[in-house]
């Protein structure tokens, strides 16, 4: 099924801009192996042609949201745990980048896409890199819309998102007194036989408490974090069930591992939900 085709029909005027980019056109994304299915959200912001594509096998189970297109470990592990016991993976495609890059008006604008899901967020967002514009931060704000509306239309039931991120740039360490996202966790737990780079961040304290019991790094986000857009933030501020497990670019077996801890533990602390 094709969602808001004609929003996506000036993606015929933009095609020639992405043929003089190859990388933008050979995104990395996992093959899809039979009886999957596809249905794409296309969301197409001016010269950004995004699109967000749901991978659905055997019975309905878990949806994953994967919003960074750069960070494909996760999704792979989600396929691998979808092959075996169902359910989605929605992700997001932009050209295999971590920001998104528009063209508005002869102006670029850019933004990380886990800063959208507020309007203080986005402006913010936008002006990290420069430029900010009106409309092109309402139709951020919209497009952020579209897409929880895509994952789960109406109030989502829980959010399960997927990131990675690279060796030693940030990890549970970084929630550590003295450390630069200490302001950002109530509380933590680590388990030190595991590679600091893999962890599961939550929003609250039912869900953390059945990680910490799994003895898993995780991190408990604080009720007093600034509003920064991300969708954890978002999460949080609309009592939403919020999961992100987030391990190092490569780590695909742990990956699989801490999604299945975390399926578990969202199962047992929400069974109403499945
Ligand atoms: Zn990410």
């Amino acid at each position: 099924m094709i969602y808001k085709l004609l929003i996506n029909l000036p993606r015929l005027l933009t095609l020639s801009i992405l043929l003089s980019f190859p990388g933008l056109v050979h995104a990395q994304h996992p093959p899809v192996f039979e009886g999957m299915k596809m249905d794409t959200l296309f969301v197409d912001m001016y010269s950004l042609p995004l699109k967000v594509v749901k991978y659905s096998y055997g019975k309905p189970n878990v949806n994953f949201l994967v919003i960074h297109d750069n960070e494909d470990t996760g999704v792979k592990a989600a396929f691998e745990y979808i092959r075996f016991s169902g359910g989605s993976v929605f992700d997001s495609q932009y050209g295999d980048l971590r920001n998104y890059n528009i063209n508005y008006q002869g102006l670029q604008y850019q933004i990380d896409p886990n800063k959208i899901y507020s309007s203080y967020g986005v402006m913010e967002g936008l002006e990290f890199y420069g430029a900010v514009n009106d409309e092109v931060s309402a139709s951020l704000n919209t497009a952020a819309e579209m897409i929880l509306n895509f994952y789960n239309p109406g109030k989502p039931d829980y959010i399960f998102t997927l990131h990675n991120n690279t060796d030693g740039a940030f990890g549970i360490n970084s929630y550590l007194k003295g450390h630069e996202l200490e302001l950002v966790a109530d509380s933590l737990h680590i388990n030190f036989n595991m590679d600091p780079d893999d962890l599961i961040l939550v929003t609250d304290l039912k869900l953390f408490n059945a990680l910490k019991k799994e003895d898993v790094n995780v991190v408990l986000q604080s009720r007093d974090a600034a509003d920064d857009g991300s969708l954890s933030l978002y999460a949080m501020q609309n009592k939403i069930p919020y999961i992100n497990v987030e391990v190092q670019h490569g780590h695909q077996l742990q990956n699989l591992q801490l999604i299945e801890i975390a399926v578990k533990a969202l199962k047992t602390t929400y069974p109403e939900l499945f």
